[in-house]
């Protein structure tokens, strides 16, 4: 049998892991550097039929980085910057300057050390960050010969005395040595491994066998590596015309298969040693996917980038809850939704986290206040250090906790004060003015956004919200806690007609005063159970979670169903019994909040300022507009007539902290 040997391409295989180590490195370190970058690739046997490739990773980075059973090749990475000098790239050049590097460890005798030097590779690439797609190029030169090397015979197996004695010697080589020297195995004499630098030593050459870790799974075709070291050392340095050489396969992790190692028996032409010092040529340039010649290239853009990772990740979350239990659920239109949260307090906090779980990325805080120490234990998005010099403004610093925790998030935070009924504004003043321009703000904010989440700690900071989500058809929820108590409702909105469900406001005769007033020091902090807010938080998420699945949203009958469940209007539970109960109340036609009157005065633009003004100014006036005054004159009338005990007038008394609702709710 007389044909050329044909060796096996050793593929080269960069995982997800290199790339982004090498983006990281482009980014911070290298920037426009297109100086090769040393690095170390791995290979190893091939093992049960198949070819082992170069493998490539982050710790091809670490120089030194050996790994048990594993050839370590060393190369370097050439990282140009367009894809235009990619095309324009001198490959010959760089082959053959590998090829030199390979004779000069040939020459200084560093071969006999680490027999890896007899191989070396180039990674030429080109990183598109934007797009996360690298364009590579890899090389693993051999000298091509003048005449091709002969393959006299080929034989399958060998035997267990030589696996063994060779797997011995290998184990103790740190990955730096592929090639060695077998002698013996006749008759008595056991095999025994030698350093391939002792060759000159061995008595009987033409007995000798060269054992090679072969990535090859080819019987006929050995890997890639033999090439150069035919070339270089057999024919070259060696002067030897035959050669044998054992193509050691994996059986196992630490032991060479006896059946699929192969024994080749190479002639090798003797006129290659004297192209030594010629112009001689470089060949490895790896074939692409298609099977030309050409760069190859991979897009990590989903894999690559930690926080694309993340959101992925947070995706994935989201989407195994649609394949394993709900097909229909439609995750998007919560996680795509832009949610308002005016208060980023305990409510806030624990708002946010949920709609994080739900997907959500625009998350926008509203709230005047500084983090206090007595803050970050209740409010999850804030920590001992949000507190000090004064404290971080609460609506940024629970922005930015958001992104910390997931940096995908489209979070920011607003420091505003909410305009209230009953906290007086005198027109003229540079007070009414700014407090003009923050109704602007916070309209312009409602308007951009798809739900709006009341969670302030007083009533009447509710009052605008409550009247601009209804004005611009955005769906409002209101979260408020008592002590042991919260309110979970939704507002009612426009779209749902006659049929409109009540807002805050509607189950109240009374306008919203300033409830901070001659507030004790109890009334004035947060007097809730602690773990009050994380209920009613996740309820509230989880009752816009379903309406948003309802067809109609936030116009959906509370009577409805979506996949999810039921639609509630509100929902009020109770700590101490540890009850809940789902409410339902439709618009009252007189309330302060959301009745025609008070919607038409904000609508009529001329007219609004004024409107306001004396709403801030004169919280009673809001009772007059509306009709409350009239009506609680009728009923008052009317309970006389009844002549009910005078003591219960007070149900209707707007004293104290401004009507019924608010006894329980007042305090955040
Ligand atoms: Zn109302």
């Amino acid at each position: 049998m007389t044909e050329s040997l044909r060796f096996l391409e050793l593929a080269s295989a960069p995982d997800v892991s290199f790339w982004a180590r090498l983006a990281e490195l482009k980014l911070n370190e290298y920037k426009l550097s297109e100086d090769p970058i040393p690095v170390v690739g791995h290979y190893r046997a091939s093992a049960n039929n198949f070819a082992s490739p170069l493998i490539l990773t982050s710790a091809s980075f670490d120089l030194e980085t050996t790994y048990e059973n594993q050839i370590r090749m060393e190369g370097e990475v050439v990282l140009l910057n367009t894809l235009e000098s990619m095309k324009t790239f001198e490959r010959k050049k760089a082959g053959l300057s590998c090829i030199e590097r390979i004779d000069e460890d040939v020459g200084s005798g560093a071969w006999v050390e680490a027999s890896s030097k007899l191989n070396r590779f180039v990674v030429v690439c080109f990183a598109d960050l934007k797009q996360y797609t690298f364009y590579y190029w890899v090389c693993v030169p051999a000298v091509k010969a003048a005449s091709p090397m002969i393959s006299k015979t080929v034989e399958e197996g060998a035997g267990q005395d030589v696996c063994t004695a060779c797997y011995e010697y290998y184990k103790g080589t740190k990955g730096r040595t592929p090639f060695w020297i077998v002698e013996g195995g006749g008759g008595d004499t056991p095999f025994r491994c030698r350093g391939i630098g002792e060759y000159d030593r061995c008595e009987k050459k033409e007995e000798v066998i060269v054992a090679f870790v072969d990535p090859s799974d080819a019987t006929g075709s050995p890997g890639w590596p033999l090439r150069n070291f035919l070339w270089f050392v057999a024919s070259s340095l060696w002067g030897a015309k035959t050669v044998r050489v054992l193509c050691l396969k994996e059986e196992k992790l630490g032991r060479f298969s006896t059946t699929s190692s192969v024994l080749h028996t190479v002639d090798v032409p003797p006129e290659s040693g004297e192209d030594k010092g010629k112009t001689i040529a470089a060949v490895g340039w790896e074939h692409n996917a298609k099977g030309g010649l050409g760069p190859r290239s991979v897009n990590l853009a989903s894999t690559l980038d930690p926080k694309q990772r993340a959101s992925a990740a947070m995706d994935l979350n989201l989407k195994l809850m649609r394949w394993r239990a709900l097909p229909e659920l439609q995750v998007d239109r919560l996680s795509k939704s832009k949610c308002l949260l005016l208060g980023a307090g305990t409510l806030g906090c624990a708002v946010s986290r949920i709609l994080q779980g739900w997907g959500c990325r625009k998350i926008t805080f509203v709230d005047s206040g500084k983090v206090a120490f007595s803050n970050p234990v209740r409010q999850s998005l804030f920590e001992f250090t949000d507190c000090l010099e004064g404290g971080k403004p609460k609506a940024q610093a629970a922005a930015d906790a958001l992104k910390k925790i997931f940096p995908d998030a489209d979070s920011s935070g607003v420091q505003l004060t909410i305009p209230m009924p009953g906290h007086p504004v005198k027109e003229g003043s540079k007070l009414h003015r700014q407090t003009m321009e923050t109704v602007s703000s916070l309209d312009a904010l409602v308007k951009d956004h798809d739900i709006v989440f009341l969670l302030t700690d007083t009533r009447e900071s509710r009052w605008l919200p409550t009247l601009l989500s209804l004005a611009h058809g955005k769906l409002a929820v209101s979260v408020a806690l008592g002590f042991d108590t919260f309110l979970v409702m939704r507002h009612g909105c426009l779209a749902q007609g006659e049929k409109r469900l009540g807002c805050y406001f509607c189950n109240d005769v009374a306008a919203p005063l300033n409830s901070t007033k001659n507030r004790t020091l109890d009334q004035q902090c947060t007097v809730v159970r602690p773990g009050l807010a994380s209920i009613a938080s996740a309820l509230a998420v989880e009752l816009v979670s379903s309406i948003l699945q309802h067809p109609m949203k936030g116009a959906a009958s509370d009577e409805d169903e979506s996949i999810l469940g039921g639609v509630p209007h509100s929902i009020r539970g109770f700590l101490d019994s540890f009850e809940q109960l789902k409410l339902s109340s439709p618009a009252f036609g007189n309330c302060v909040g959301c009745s025609e009157r008070v919607l038409a005065s904000y609508a009529d633009e001329k007219g609004r300022e004024a409107f306001l003004t004396r709403v801030f100014n004169e919280p009673e006036y809001l009772e007059e507009l509306t009709g409350l005054t009239e009506l609680k004159r009728k009923a008052q009338e009317a309970l006389e007539g009844m002549e009910i005990e005078s003591d219960e007038d007070d149900t209707f008394g707007d004293g104290g902290g401004g009507g019924d609702d608010d006894d329980d709710f007042q305090i955040l």
